[in-house]
């Protein structure tokens, strides 16, 4: 016997987080693009996308968030730090891919400087995950041993019942269990099926491609100049994917006072490694690719032995060139180690 959470019983459940303190956010189809964004009533959420255009990391890692501020007065200078936020919230209709992605990141965030901004909304933030049961042809979570019912990084899985009126319901950590006591009294027991995951084919062999990466002999191969030839530097791909997590600090202000942001950055824009003498140790669109790449299945595992990429296939999908990984990823599968 599993649990079942009927979607007709939805529009209660938001109501009851709500009334506990949680906002409730999930995803939403905008005119012209759709994200994790509040819900107020069930019939807010927009369960037929795909995918969300924007990835869940902006929640937990915002594009630009304040860090401190400062004051100056003679001869003093005042600072005052920003607090992490303290806002409880349950994000409602994740994606596998999504999902995954925060705990990807996870190991970075706390790797030699533990950033309370994140963990702070990591630990404030159940995440429900649906397992995905249609797919476009530019999801490819198998293809990094991922799947569309993968519970990594999610609270609670969800799978849609196969007669669509609902889910049945998985918890799987103490903080989803948690938030689901508040909803116990909805969820009904039984013994319906669940609907067929999506099928999503592996686009490449990625052994093949970490392999090839490893070799150095191809760090200076002909073949990243030919596979990023038509790359314009745009930055897209970075600030799509769930799992990009390059940031820089700006001072904004005058001379008497201001706040110091953290931002996002790009590894695909040529600002990104410009020294302040002009030398640029990767001055070619070529290099920035290949450091992204490189970046992402081989120097990361290195070091966290996870991939930085959760499949979600935003930098393919969204792409204004029609480029991004899965194009590369598949061209190295054919080559030699
Ligand atoms: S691969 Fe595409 S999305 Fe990424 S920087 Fe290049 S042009 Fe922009
Ligand atoms: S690299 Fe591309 S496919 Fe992988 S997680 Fe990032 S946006 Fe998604």
């Amino acid at each position: 016997m599993t649990r079942i959470l009927l979607s007709d019983k939805l529009d209660n459940c938001v109501a009851r987080w709500r009334k506990a303190g949680l906002t409730v956010i999930g995803p939403v189809k905008k005119e012209t693009s759709s994200s994790y964004a509040t819900v107020e009533k069930a019939a807010d959420f927009d369960f037929g996308i795909v995918l969300p255009d924007r990835s869940i990391k902006g929640l937990f890692f915002p594009q630009t968030e304040p860090m401190m501020g400062y004051t100056i007065k003679k001869q003093d200078i005042a600072t005052n730090d920003f607090a992490p936020p303290t806002e409880k919230r349950i994000i409602f209709g994740a994606r596998s891919c999504d999902a995954s992605g925060l705990a990807i990141d996870d190991p970075l965030f706390g790797w030699d400087y533990k950033d309370d901004f994140w963990f702070q909304r990591r630990n404030e933030t159940v995440i429900v995950t649906i397992a995905c049961t249609k797919a476009d042809d530019f999801c490819m979570c198998t293809s990094l041993k991922l799947a569309p019912d993968s519970t990594k990084g999610s609270d609670v899985l969800l799978r849609p019942l196969q007669n669509n009126k609902g889910w049945l319901v998985e918890e799987l950590t103490d903080r989803g269990r948690e938030a689901f006591k508040e909803i116990a009294d909805l969820l009904l027991d039984g013994s319906e099926q669940a609907a067929p995951l999506a099928v999503v084919p592996e686009k490449f062999n990625l052994d093949a491609c970490v392999a090839w990466l490893k070799n150095p002999e191809n760090f200076d191969s002909t073949f990243w100049k030919e596979i990023s030839m038509r790359c314009i530097g745009c930055g897209s791909c970075t600030f799509l994917c769930p799992t990009c997590h390059c940031f820089d600090f700006q001072d904004e202000g005058d001379t008497y006072s201001g706040i110091r942001r953290k931002n996002w950055d790009s590894c695909s824009f040529s600002l990104f490694t410009m020294h302040t003498s002009g030398h640029n140790p990767r001055s070619t669109q070529s290099a920035r690719w290949r450091q992204r790449i490189m970046h992402k299945f081989n120097y990361f595992p290195g070091k966290f032995s996870v991939n930085s990429c959760s499949g979600c296939g935003r930098c393919t999908r969204q792409c204004p060139v029609d480029m991004g990984i899965t194009e590369t990823l598949q061209a190295i599968s054919t080559l030699k180690p």
